[in-house]
């Protein structure tokens, strides 16, 4: 199932046995309803890592000495096939779940994350969601399918139910998107305000976090599917990032990054530094 013929990234060398953090890429864009490219996210964010430190100034933390990460590679997905593709990403995270160790998936697209949430709600049944992105991704279907990276929200509150949904950034959606929002999750448009309340709200709650890269202001962040202006800045995501990894986290991922989309190499290497920062924020 892994393809062993990946690099790992920047500092994430760990052996299996004695990693609290297991990272994997999931490459599949099939979804996609723009532009295609997500799949080559891991690959790339392997080889650009080399050109950061370990070390983070914002966290006074090093991936080296001061977390333990595996990076277990890329699964090899079923291209065209999203079920297909769902039940390895679930079979994978709940084999690192069932070895006691916290699953942190590259995307690939943003429906990666239904894989992820479905082995991580067998564990962890009160299972909650804190979600940053440009885009609701609830909408019911997306021209006839419901598997869609347009859709993963709403599948995901299909399984884990009214509420548990917190969703930051967001600035675009249909109508209905925003109206289900109102009713059956926490939506905070536009920016991470409001952030705090989660401490409240989600004390003990597990919570699966996942970070939609498109979140990011596209003039930052061209390099992605959906690219939307009017986004936050890197050092609001960080900070944000920072304070979403306080609470109880019981698996992330970080998806939608498309090297293609930018040839300077300036997302890839902003997805590398979001991915370090994460890393190191997370208490294992
Ligand atoms: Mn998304
Ligand atoms: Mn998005």
């Amino acid at each position: 199932m892994w393809n062993k013929h990946a690099e790992t990234f920047l500092g994430c060398d760990k052996e299996y046995r004695q990693a609290g953090i297991v990272m994997f890429g999931a490459p599949f864009d099939s979804t996609t309803s723009y532009r295609p490219g997500a799949r080559f996210a891991s690959r790339e964010m392997r080889m650009h890592s080399f050109g950061l430190e370990t070390y983070s100034p914002y966290q006074a933390r090093d991936l080296c000495d001061d977390a333990s990460v595996f990076d277990a590679g890329d699964l090899e997905l079923c291209f065209g096939e999203p079920q297909t593709a769902l039940t390895d990403i679930e079979t994978a995270a709940a084999q690192i779940l069932k070895d006691g160790k916290l699953p942190v998936m590259i995307g690939g697209e943003h429906l990666v994350t239904l894989g992820a949430v479905r082995a991580i709600l067998a564990h962890y049944p009160d299972l909650h969601i804190v979600h940053f992105d440009a885009h609701a991704d609830l909408r019911d279907h997306y021209l006839g399918a419901k598997l869609s990276h347009a859709t993963v929200m709403r599948r995901c509150h299909d399984l884990i139910g009214d509420k548990k949904i917190f969703q930051f950034g967001i600035r675009s959606g249909e109508r209905e998107e925003f109206s289900f929002a109102k009713d059956h999750c926490f939506q905070q448009k536009f920016t991470f305000f409001g952030l705090h309340r989660l401490f409240e709200k989600l004390a003990d709650k597990p919570v699966y976090f996942t970070i939609d890269l498109d979140v990011l202001d596209a003039a930052v962040f061209p390099g992605t599917g959906t690219p939307e202006a009017g986004g936050v800045s890197f050092l609001e995501l960080i900070d944000a990032i920072q304070d979403v990894c306080q609470l109880r986290i019981v698996g992330c991922d970080l998806c939608e990054l498309s090297p293609v989309y930018d040839q300077s190499g300036c997302s890839t290497a902003t997805a590398c530094k979001v991915l370090r920062e994460l890393l190191l924020a997370l208490k294992t």
